[in-house]
């Protein structure tokens, strides 16, 4: 972690990736979005935000895939902070510097994470007085996700996404994720699935996941680990079939379970404990069947000043 720098004129902010414990995704809204149940889970890996004062609005990303991210107005953290200055009837002066973990494209909400670290690093720069609320009110208007990588914890989503109720379970969970060599856009796998469902090959799924959800009251890792799943996979399967090598390598060096990391295409593997988080990473690693590995636990909280 960063050291906190001591000025009024910069404010780092931290936020955390994301894991879909359970992604249910049922058909098309009118406005064009899929409605989803989901439970999500904020990680210990995380992207930082540094705001310092400026005379205008600029982006500069540093870290893991930052080349694949743009520098300019369709970066998520540009936009969260041009939408919060609109909001505080204000300009925009701010250098922001992206420093990146989460790996772009991912299935993490990287961009997520970055527009809501953006938000209250920015707000506690220019002091806005904006309350939770009206950070929340701005995070749905960037991404489905925003709003959780601004709550973060271990919450049931509902509508996009963006409709958040807490779930109450003690303690952490220990993951190793597998990260590909490249990247899978959302957009394409959820054209995928409609055209997977199109054909009678993947089904919806919209009921509340109560099997994980008491799994994850009772502390019960089996359970847990029995209850993941993710409607995306069937999708991302079509459009990377490597990842079926990925998903069998993992189980078969140690883990509880698996489950696809929203629209992948990083597989999520549960551990026993931290211990064995380490071990799986490594005999992972050791198979070659992705990019790299991570290991994270998770819940922790969301979007935070760190320094
Ligand atoms: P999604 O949130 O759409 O499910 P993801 O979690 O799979 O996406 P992200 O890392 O958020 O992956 O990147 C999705 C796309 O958003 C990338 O192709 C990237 O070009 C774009 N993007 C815009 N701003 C950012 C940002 N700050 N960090 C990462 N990607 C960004």
């Amino acid at each position: 972690m960063t050291a906190p720098v001591q000025s009024d004129d910069v404010v780092i902010a931290r936020a955390p990736a994301k894991i879909n414990l359970h992604l249910g995704i049922g058909s098309t809204r009118a406005d064009g979005f899929h409605e989803l149940a989901t439970v999500f889970c904020a990680l210990s890996l995380a992207d930082e935000v540094v705001a310092v004062e400026a005379e205008e609005l600029s982006i500069v990303t540093t870290g893991e895939g930052a080349e694949q991210v743009s520098d300019d107005a369709t970066n998520l953290a540009w936009r969260a902070a041009a939408a919060l200055a609109e909001r505080a009837g204000i300009k925009a002066e701010v250098a922001l510097a992206v420093r990146k973990q989460i790996p772009v494209a991912a299935g993490l909400a990287g961009g997520s994470a970055d527009a809501a670290a953006t938000l209250v690093a920015c707000d506690a720069l220019w002091q806005t007085g904006a309350d939770r609320e009206d950070l929340v009110e701005i995070a749905a208007t960037l991404g489905s996700d925003v709003v959780f990588s601004l709550t973060g914890g271990l919450a049931l989503g509902t509508g996009r996404g963006e409709l958040l109720s807490p779930v109450l379970a003690a303690g952490r969970w220990h993951w190793v994720l597998a990260v590909a060599e490249d990247g899978l856009s959302t957009g394409d796998v959820y054209a995928e699935l409609d055209r997977l469902r199109g054909e009678g090959g993947a089904g919806t799924s919209l009921e509340l996941p109560d099997q994980l959800l008491n799994a994850l009251r009772a502390r019960d890792l089996s359970a847990v680990g029995a209850a993941l799943h993710n409607d995306m996979e069937p999708a991302a399967y079509s459009l990377m079939p490597s990842l079926r090598r990925t998903k069998a390598a993992g189980l078969e060096e140690g883990a509880q379970a698996a489950v696809l990391c929203g629209s992948g295409p990083t597989m999520a593997f549960l551990a026993d404990g931290e211990d064995d988080a380490v071990e799986l990473a490594t005999r992972l690693s050791a198979q070659g069947v992705c990019r790299t590995v991570r290991t994270a636990h998770g819940p922790v909280t969301g979007a935070r000043i760190i320094g």
